[in-house]
């Protein structure tokens, strides 16, 4: 899609990659029913001509339209296109940080692809990446756009050593790192931060910084971004009272790849789905389990043995999961054919096994 700007390639600037989401959106009736709207309307370029003005002197703009969609409707080439900009956009020299609008609803899922695929790189080019959305579509009086995008620039503008070079998040006036992100409230608006310990934009807080500093340093490579069509498939099962062994053994005869079980408490699941369960790993299909309770960890072998080739999540999140899981399946695959012996549950647990940030 298309790329707005009224400067020279070679110019230092921030890069805007526009995916849509509610930041956005119209409401046909702002005044009466704010809430009812379509997401994906307005082009970045004119998000970003409603706060030019107000941006700090000195930092040019360049913005990109990738995708203009309600998240809710993400896919996994969004995914990869959305990847490989960053990733361009990071060896640029003339690109001083990216920031992106996005919708909040799957904010999360790609909080944690970015991390997994450009965090390292990011790092290392000492560039911030930033996610932000909206939880008001941009016509409605008091809308939250205009000022997460004016906190985001901010954030992907300011001297290095304030904060690392990184994938974040910025919404509310908060920020925190983009795989911290998990929606956990349906209007509010921090929504996509609820759970995330984020630090005030502007104000940096040590202890957080410091979390910051061993997520990178324990993150040494990035996973390579699937081709569009290369995504493994992956399903999230939830685990409930009166589970049935059908809701696994319906996929048995698919071409499903892996399972992401949302367990219950510390990721268990039903005593029902031991069975089908079991044949699914028998047929190779790999198998993570996260907790549906919305917060906290899974751990190993925690509260019972995990099966073996089973993966708990640490504090990943189902959809976190589910993109771990396919970034994982896809990157032994990429091993394996260079001839390196490295199984999923190699790099998978990279990512369940990243220091939490408390
Ligand atoms: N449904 C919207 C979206 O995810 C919600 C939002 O952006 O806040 O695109």
């Amino acid at each position: 899609m298309s790329s707005k700007s009224n400067i020279s390639a070679n110019t230092p600037h921030i890069l805007i990659l526009g995916m849509g989401g509610t930041i956005a959106g119209l409401a046909p009736n702002p005044e009466d029913s704010p809430l009812q709207y379509e997401a994906g309307l307005v082009g970045v370029d004119a998000l970003v001509a409603q706060i030019q003005s107000v941006v700090p002197v000195g930092v040019n703009l360049v913005s990109r339209q990738l995708a203009n969609i309600n998240s809710r409707n993400l896919t996994e080439a969004h995914l990869t296109n959305l990847g490989l900009a960053v990733k361009e956009a990071l060896l640029d020299a003339a690109v001083k940080g990216i920031v992106i609008t996005h919708g909040t609803d799957t904010i999360e899922e790609t909080g944690l692809f970015l991390q997994a695929t450009c965090g390292k790189l990011a790092h290392t080019q000492s560039k911030r990446v930033i996610l932000t959305g909206a939880m008001l579509p941009s016509n409605v009086p008091g809308a939250d756009g205009p000022s997460n995008l004016l906190d985001a620039l901010r954030w992907a503008s300011t001297p290095i050593d304030n904060c690392p070079g990184g994938v974040y998040a910025v919404m509310d006036g908060r920020g925190c790192m983009a795989m911290d992100l998990a929606k956990r409230h349906a209007t509010a608006l921090n929504a996509p931060l609820q759970n995330a310990p984020s630090s005030s934009v502007g104000l940096i807080n040590p202890s957080w910084l410091s979390g910051v500093k061993a997520v990178q340093a324990t993150w040494n490579e990035d996973l390579p971004i699937p081709q569009e069509g290369e995504w493994p498939w992956v399903e999230i099962l939830t685990s409930h009272a009166g589970a049935r062994p059908e809701t696994v053994a319906h996929w048995l005869s698919s071409a499903v790849q892996g399972f992401v079980l949302a367990g219950s408490g510390h990721g268990g699941f039903h005593d029902g789905w031991i069975e089908p369960l079991d044949r699914a790993m028998l047929q190779g299909i790999a198998l993570a389990r996260t907790t549906r309770t919305g917060a906290g960890a899974t751990l190993r072998n925690i509260p019972e043995l995990d099966k073996l080739g089973c993966c708990a999540s640490g504090s990943l999140t189902a959809p976190r999961a589910r993109i771990a899981l396919q970034l994982a399946l896809n990157a032994a695959k990429q091993a394996n054919k260079a001839g390196k012996p490295l199984t999923w549950q190699d790099f998978f647990a990279r990512m369940a096994d990243l220091p939490e940030i408390k």
